[in-house]
């Protein structure tokens, strides 16, 4: 059975990837899309002080070591409306993370056609205040349940980020569900 957003092919032929919006920037909501019931899920509310620094959300048939599509962090100066697909984005990196000892990457993107970010090219140019408050988030943002089950590592460059778009991919491919 196919779904909406089961059968977008994640990843563009001109280097950039197609996004799914679940968690608009300062949201609380953790929303996520789940594929095989076809429908997007209000997993939890979380704690206001731990709303979301950054747009969230996914890249259509990819699956990451954790068994759940690659998350995506998308760069833009205004919440994006969650649902909405940006067709279009450029990967600047990749944050690295294990969630309860499962590799969860975090891919950093831009919208390809946004005046107000397209001048990135890499993580390196968000700045170390902006790759501190998003470490500091995902270091801490469960902790007043499940404390020290999450792991943040280094931020990598674009060709890493890449890398691990191509290997989710792959295993998707693997392991079909659309
Ligand atoms: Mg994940």
């Amino acid at each position: 059975m196919s779904y909406p957003f089961n059968n977008i092919s994640g990843i563009n032929d001109d280097q950039t990837i197609k996004v799914v919006v679940e968690i608009p920037k300062n949201s609380s909501h953790k929303i996520e899309w789940s594929r095989l019931d076809g429908y997007f899920v209000l997993d939890r509310v979380e704690p206001g002080i731990f709303n979301k620094p950054v747009n969230y959300g996914f890249i259509p048939q990819t699956l990451d070591e954790d068994g759940d599509e690659l998350d995506v962090l998308i760069v833009t100066d205004e919440p994006l409306p969650f649902g909405v697909v940006v067709p279009r984005a450029k990967v600047l990196g990749v944050l690295h993370f294990e969630d309860s000892g499962d590799n969860d990457h975090k891919i950093i993107c831009v919208p390809a056609d946004d005046r107000h970010q397209d001048h990135y090219q890499s993580v390196y140019d968000l700045g170390s205040k902006w790759q501190q408050q998003i470490a500091h988030h995902f270091e801490h943002y469960k902790d007043l349940k499940e404390k020290g089950t999450t792991k943040v590592g280094d931020f990598a460059d674009a060709k890493q980020a890449w890398q691990i778009i191509k290997d989710c991919h792959q295993r998707a491919l693997k392991n079909p569900w659309w």
